[in-house]
């Protein structure tokens, strides 16, 4: 059977995103399009405040769009019901912020067993999982640590296997090494692009960093509200 390679995973048209309304509205960008084939490694860069953040919540269906249609994996995923929106959040697409974002109180493997136990998943399916994507990010020696315990880069592992638990088909970063020192930024780099290959994604990634993106299939400018080619 010959592969669906031709149909974007992911395509915006036409959206647009302003914050607020009246005389305090912030308009982000406007009428903006982007197709994203299955597979691909996109980077966006851009100045701060133009709206990557903004993009990409929208397009990992965190927050919706002012106005514009987004589908992702054939669902429209303006139309999906609030509960429809968790559901897909939860399963089609990893996300990965700028701060790991991990739950404190709870441990590396906690955490990234946690997007599967919240939709319903027993532990016992869980756990493996969880354990198998904390080995492939490097982190066997420190399932049973606390955020608190681990290093910056080692959060931030954790934030990638708990994305990856859900087998999600595209991983959304947001500026992923932005927090981290050059070495440790280089580390993820590297286990963001390896996680590419082995999981089969479609990677989105949002970054200042140069290398990083060179490394990407295409990369993106926002600027002045608008996506270019760079
Ligand atoms: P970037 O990630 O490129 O730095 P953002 O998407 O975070 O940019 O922000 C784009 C613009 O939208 C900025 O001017 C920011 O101040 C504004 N903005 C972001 N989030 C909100 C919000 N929740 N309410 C109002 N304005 C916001
Ligand atoms: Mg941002």
């Amino acid at each position: 059977m010959p592969e669906a390679v031709n149909i974007p995973l992911v395509r915006a048209s036409g959206i647009a995103k302003t914050y607020g309304s009246g005389e305090r509205a912030v308009r982000v960008f406007e009428n903006l399009d982007l197709e994203v084939m299955s597979g691909e490694r996109i980077a966006i860069v851009g100045p701060s405040g133009s709206g990557k953040s903004s993009l990409l919540h929208i397009l990992g269906a965190l927050d919706r769009p002012t106005s514009g249609r987004i589908e992702i994996d054939g669902d429209d995923v303006a139309a999906l019901s609030d509960a429809e929106r968790a559901r897909f959040r939860n399963r089609t697409v990893g996300f990965v912020y700028q701060f790991h974002r991990l739950l404190p109180e709870f441990t590396a493997l906690e955490n990234a067993m946690m997007p599967l136990l919240v939709a319903g998943q027993k532990a016992r399916v869980a756990r493996p999982r969880a354990l198998e994507l904390l080995e492939r990010v490097g982190l066997e020696k420190r399932v049973d640590h606390r955020p608190g315990e681990l290093s910056g880069g080692e959060a931030q592992r954790v934030a990638l296997a708990r994305a990856l638990v859900q087998r999600p088909r595209v991983l959304l970063a947001d500026e992923p090494t932005g927090n981290l020192d050059h070495r440790t930024g280089d580390s993820i780099h590297a286990m963001l692009h390896s996680v590419h290959e082995s999981e089969a994604l479609t990677s989105i990634i949002v970054t200042h960093n140069e290398r990083l993106a060179a490394l990407c299939d295409r990369v993106l400018l926002l600027d002045d509200g608008r996506l270019v080619a760079s």
